[in-house]
């Protein structure tokens, strides 16, 4: 029995230094000393040998097993070392790789040509001023000169949320807003976004203006034209060819639709001019007398100009986008290039 002990004492240190896992050694431990172990097993079965065996034997089985438990709590520590010295190597971070980087976001095309227009006057005096997007008829339309029988209003262009609510079909209600809080003399740019039921190419139902107006006493065409040809230059960053058309809206007179020189062939003609040589980009007029009779302003004292424009119109020309759904559809590889 005596031999037997001894074998099994070196058959256990045989494995258990050739051991690589604590599961496998919790395994090892249990066929050695676990309640069915093999040390167990002799134990039990010393009822069979003589008195005097009995105490020689049992203090051997107990020096093995005490000998097994000790080894067997070295080799558990030294898995242990082993495992989170292996792990510490390879969650090593090599300062020596290039970093990994990251995509900031950034401002949207139409969002960067709205900051920029908005500098532009505001270097020439213009405060910014906001307004309900859900306009009523009366700031919308009527006060500026857009009866109900106008065009204007027909159902083709504009969303009604009821007889007399409607989503704003221009940026111009600002300036009623504004004209009727405050006393001239105003300059203010206005820009947001606004609705009509229209979708191609070059047509959202959702797209942005900025309207624009100056009132004061003696403003002439000459400062509608000062101001407007300033901007023009200021923006494309080139002295452009400018010309003023003779054009009607209701709540300008006299109105001009004004064209820059085409940006993209320089006045030759190309697809984007319709080989005219000339781009349209906004609308302006000398505020009609009937808009300010409407807000209270005395037009025997008071002139003023006002102008509009659509900012994806410029955005496109700027940054030479043919298709003005690119700028919702949130793509971010066509965002990514701004
Ligand atoms: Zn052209």
């Amino acid at each position: 029995m005596r031999e037997k002990l001894l074998e099994i004492e070196n058959q256990a240190v045989v494995e258990l230094t050739g051991v690589g896992s604590e599961v496998d050694l919790q395994q090892i431990k249990a066929r050695f000393l676990g309640r069915k172990g093999e040390i167990t097993t002799i134990m039990k079965g010393m009822g069979q040998l003589t008195a005097e065996e009995r105490p020689l034997v049992g203090a051997l089985a107990n020096q093995v097993k005490e000998r097994l438990e000790l080894l067997f709590a070295d080799r558990l520590e030294a898995l242990r070392a082993e495992l989170q010295e292996r792990q510490l190597k390879s969650e090593r971070i090599d300062f020596t790789l290039p970093g990994r980087s990251q995509r900031s976001g950034h401002k949207h095309p139409i969002t960067l040509v709205t900051e920029e227009i908005v500098a532009i006057f505001a270097a020439m005096g213009f405060g910014v001023a906001e307004g309900p997007e859900v306009e009523k008829d009366f700031y919308n339309f009527e006060a500026l000169n857009i009866p109900k029988d106008h065009p204007a209003r027909d159902m083709q262009d504009t969303f009604y949320i009821d007889d007399d609510i409607v989503l704003r079909t221009h940026t111009s209600p600002v300036q009623v807003r504004t004209m009727l809080g405050q006393q001239p003399p105003v300059r203010v740019i206005a820009p947001g976004t606004v609705y009509r039921r229209d979708s191609d190419l070059t047509h959202s139902p959702m797209f942005h203006q900025v309207e624009g107006f100056l009132v004061d006493r003696q403003v002439t065409f000459g400062d509608l034209k000062g101001v407007l040809t300033t901007f023009i230059n200021e923006f494309f960053g080139k002295e452009l060819g400018v010309r003023f058309r003779p054009s009607f809206f209701p709540f300008t007179e006299p109105s001009a639709e004004v064209d820059i020189q085409c940006v993209i062939c320089g006045g030759g003609g190309c697809r984007v001019c319709k080989q005219s040589g000339w781009l349209e980009i906004l609308g302006s007029g000398m505020i009609d007398p009937e808009v300010f009779k409407s807000v209270g302003y005395d037009p025997e004292v008071y002139s003023g100009f006002a102008f509009g424009m659509g900012i994806e119109r410029i955005a496109m020309l700027r940054y030479g986008v043919n298709d003005l759904r690119l700028f919702y559809e949130n793509d971010l590889r066509f965002l990514r290039q701004f």
